[in-house]
C-alpha cells in the first residue's frame, strides 16, 4: 500500500480528475500543491472543489515543484512525456497516473475500455448493463467520475468499476490491473501526440499488463491491431466479431450469439439493436463480451441493447425536417470514426467536415464519398488539405463557421438525404472542444428548421 503520510505530493492537471486525486491525497495525510497551464480564475470551481489546504502552481509548471515532490500524481489529459515529468523521472521521483492512485485504494473489480474509438459509448453500454442487472458499479474515468473519486467513498469503492482509459493514463500505468480489460480497436488517431502507430499500441497494449491468469481480455477479431495483441493476455480472451466465431461473442445468421466455454446462448436479433452503424453493433458486441463475464443476466443484457440510443454527439439524431434527418457526431474527431458515420447511412448524405487536422488521411474516404455524398461543405482549418484531398470525388463548398455550413447543408439536402457533422478533425480551432462544436450545431439545425416554416 502507497504510504502518502506527510509525503510531499505534486498533482499535475486540475480538472475533475485531480480535483478528486488531491482529495484522495489529502485524505491520506500528504501535503498537496496542485499545478495547471490554466491560471487560477479559470480554475475557480476546481479550487472550490478541494477539501483541505493545498498549495497552487498556477497558469504554469515550474520544473521546481516537480523536482521536490515526493510523489507526482498525473491527470488523464496529462501526456506522459512533457518535460518536467520526464526531468522528475530521470531524477528518480515516482509519476503516478491518476488512475494507478485510485487503484491502490479498490478492492472491487475493475473493467477497463481502452481503443481509438468508441470507448466511452461501450463504457456507458456496461455501465448501463450494470443497472439493469440491479448489479451495483460505478462508472469511472473519462466519461463518469474519477476513479480516484470512487476511491473516496467506502460504499462504492467494493462494486465493480467500468473505467474508460486513456492512453496518456495506460502508459503511465505500473501495478493498474484490469479484471476484464477491453481493446476495442486501433486506427491511426492521435499520432499527431504518439508519433507512430507502433508506440500508440504499445500504450493500449499497457491495459493487458499485470492481468493475470483470472482476468480476461477482449479483442476485437474483426480489427487486425486489436486481434494482435493476443498474445500479450496472460488470462482468457474473449473476442468478438461482426462474422462468425467457433468461440466468443459473434454475429452468425443476423443474431447476437455468445459461445463461451461449452456456453451457448442466443442474445437477439442483430436488427433490434437501438443504436445505428456497424461501429456501434461492434460496441455492442464488446459490452456483451463484458457483461456476459460479470455474470450478467442474458435479459439485462438484451434490455440494454434494445433501449441504449448512445451517448450525446456520437451519431446522434437531432431533427427529422421535410424528409431530411440532421445527425450530429461532432465526436468523430478522426478519419476513421468519420468513415464509420458514414458508412451508417444508405442514403444520400450532406456531409459537414473540417476542424483542426490530426495527420488524418483524408483521401482513404474518396472512394466512399463519392458513393454516399451528395455534397460536402468544409470548414476550420483543415478545410484547403480535405478540399484537396477529395475534391475529385464530390462538389464541395466551404463555410465560414459551422452556422453557415448548416444553412448550405440543410439547402442542398433533398427528401430522403441525411445531414451529417462528422468532422473528421478536432474542434479546437473554432471551439471549446467536440462538444461545444455539437451543441452548436444542434442550435444552428434548430435554427435553420425553425426559419423554413
Ligand atoms: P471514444 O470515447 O473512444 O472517443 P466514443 O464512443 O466517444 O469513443 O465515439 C467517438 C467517435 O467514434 C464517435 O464519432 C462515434 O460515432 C465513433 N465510434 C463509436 N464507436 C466506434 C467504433 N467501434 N469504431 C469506430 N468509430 C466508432
Amino acid at each position: 500500500m502507497l504510504q502518502l503520510r506527510h509525503k510531499q505530493v505534486l498533482v499535475v492537471g486540475l480538472a475533475r480528475s485531480g480535483v478528486a486525486a488531491a482529495n484522495l491525497l489529502l485524505s491520506q495525510g500528504a501535503r498537496v500543491r496542485v499545478t495547471d497551464l490554466k491560471p487560477a480564475d479559470q480554475l475557480k470551481d476546481e479550487l472550490s472543489q478541494l477539501r483541505g489546504e493545498v498549495e497552487t502552481a498556477l497558469g504554469r509548471h515550474r520544473v521546481g515543484d516537480f523536482l521536490s515532490a515526493d510523489l507526482i500524481v498525473a491527470s488523464p489529459g496529462v501526456p506522459s512525456d512533457i518535460e518536467p515529468l520526464r526531468k522528475a523521472r530521470a531524477a528518480g521521483i515516482r509519476v503516478l497516473a491518476e488512475v494507478e492512485l485510485a487503484f491502490q485504494f479498490l478492492p472491487g473489480p475493475i473493467i477497463g475500455v481502452t481503443g481509438s474509438n468508441g470507448k466511452t459509448t461501450t463504457t456507458s453500454l456496461i455501465g448501463r448493463m450494470f443497472e439493469e442487472a440491479n448489479v451495483a458499479v460505478a462508472v469511472a474515468g473519462n466519461i463518469g467520475i474519477p476513479l480516484t473519486r470512487i476511491a473516496l467513498e467506502p460504499s462504492v469503492r467494493e462494486v465493480t468499476s467500468v473505467v474508460e482509459l486513456s492512453s496518456f493514463q495506460l502508459e503511465m500505468i505500473q501495478h493498474f490491473r484490469a479484471h476484464i480489460a477491453l481493446i476495442l480497436n486501433l486506427t491511426p488517431d492521435h499520432l499527431d501526440r504518439h508519433g507512430s502507430l507502433k508506440s500508440y499500441a504499445l500504450a493500449k497494449q499497457r491495459i493487458l499488463l499485470n492481468q493475470t491468469r483470472q482476468d480476461w481480455a477482449v479483442l476485437n477479431a474483426d480489427d487486425e491491431l486489436s486481434l494482435g495483441m493476443r498474445p500479450e493476455a496472460a488470462g482468457s480472451v474473449c473476442l468478438f466479431s461482426r462474422r462468425p466465431l467457433q468461440e466468443g461473442v459473434c454475429v452468425e445468421e443476423g443474431q447476437i450469439v455468445i459461445r463461451q466455454k461449452g456456453y451457448s446462448a442466443s442474445v437477439m436479433s442483430a436488427s433490434e439493436v437501438a443504436m445505428r452503424g456497424a461501429h456501434n453493433l461492434e460496441n455492442v458486441l464488446a459490452a456483451t463480451c463484458a457483461a456476459h463475464l460479470s455474470g450478467l443476466s442474458l435479459e439485462a443484457i438484451r434490455r440494454t441493447i434494445r433501449n441504449f440510443k448512445g451517448v450525446e454527439h456520437r451519431l446522434e439524431r437531432v431533427a427529422v425536417h421535410d424528409g431530411v434527418s440532421y445527425y450530429n457526431d461532432s465526436k468523430a474527431t478522426n478519419v476513421e470514426s468519420a468513415k464509420r458515420a458514414l458508412q451508417a447511412f444508405s442514403r444520400p448524405v450532406v456531409l459537414i467536415m473540417g476542424g483542426r487536422d490530426k495527420s488524418g488521411d483524408f483521401e482513404q474516404l474518396a472512394d466512399l464519398v463519392k458513393e454516399r455524398v451528395r455534397r460536402l461543405i468544409l470548414i476550420g482549418e483543415a478545410a484547403a488539405k480535405i478540399a484537396g484531398a477529395l475534391g475529385s470525388s464530390v462538389p464541395i463548398s466551404e463555410a465560414e463557421n459551422l452556422e453557415q455550413a448548416v444553412v448550405q447543408a440543410g439547402r442542398s439536402a433533398s427528401r430522403g438525404d441525411t445531414v451529417l457533422l462528422a468532422p473528421g478533425c478536432a474542434s479546437f480551432d473554432m471551439f471549446d472542444d467536440y462538444e461545444q462544436r455539437g451543441r452548436e450545431f444542434k442550435e444552428s439545425v434548430a435554427h435553420f428548421i425553425h426559419h423554413q416554416r
